[in-house]
């Protein structure tokens, strides 16, 4: 247990690990960032989603907008067409079942259409300050592997192993903290390991692989 802590520690002192990196303004703004973000940068997402909140933020207004046109706003992200019809459906289903706000609850997030584990952790985080869990997405699957936090491949899985392994006082940071580290050095291809402050925590020093 002190190994982890040390190396939350230690990484803690890189990043950052309060705040995730989706721009935002309500919990429903944040729940579309989210789903967008599935296989693409935060980045480009805050790039689209500047342009696209003007057009519509509310379940309301995603409900109504033009199926076309919406593909249309968000066309430069990865999936944009399953991504478009998912945020449609989610937008009629808070309407419907929940008085057109977002639950915040996992149990009730993980029933809307297109909504995960990962989406759900990260809309309850920071949105609602209700840490549930540790969002496994492509940088903290990975990393939980470079780590020996996991060696499972089922992202829920993973998750179950982290937050096994991983005090729960630590779960807000180590949200942020590995997709942080895998972002800025413990890339996918070509890991920065000279410039890894965490190195000697890691299983794969030298390969990366
Ligand atoms: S040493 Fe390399 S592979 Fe290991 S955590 Fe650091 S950057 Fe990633």
């Amino acid at each position: 247990m002190k190994k982890i802590e040390n190396l939350i520690i230690e990484l803690s002192k890189c990043y950052d690990g309060e705040k995730g990196s989706l721009d935002f303004t309500t919990p429903f703004e944040l729940l579309v960032a989210v789903m967008l973000s599935a296989q693409c940068t935060d980045a480009r997402v805050n790039i689209v989603t500047k342009d696209l909140f003007k057009v519509a933020n509310t379940p309301e207004a995603f409900a109504k907008i033009d199926t076309k046109k919406l593909e249309k706003l968000v066309s430069s992200i990865s999936f944009y067409k399953n991504k478009s019809k998912h945020i449609k459906e989610c937008a009629q289903q808070i309407i419907e079942k929940y008085n057109g706000e977002v639950p915040n609850s996992m149990e009730e997030l993980i029933t809307l259409s297109g909504v995960g584990r990962k989406t759900a952790n990260v809309v309850l985080l920071e949105a609602f300050d209700n840490c549930q869990g540790i969002a496994v997405d492509t940088h903290a699957l990975r990393l939980s592997h470079r780590f020996g936090l996991s060696k499972e491949e089922d992202p829920s899985k993973v998750e179950q192993d982290l937050l096994k392994k991983i005090p729960k006082k630590y779960w807000r940071l180590m949200n942020h903290l590995l997709v942080y580290h895998g972002r800025a050095i413990c890339t996918a291809k070509n890991p920065k390991c000279d410039e890894c402050t965490v190195r000697k925590y890691c299983k794969e020093k030298e390969t990366g692989q």
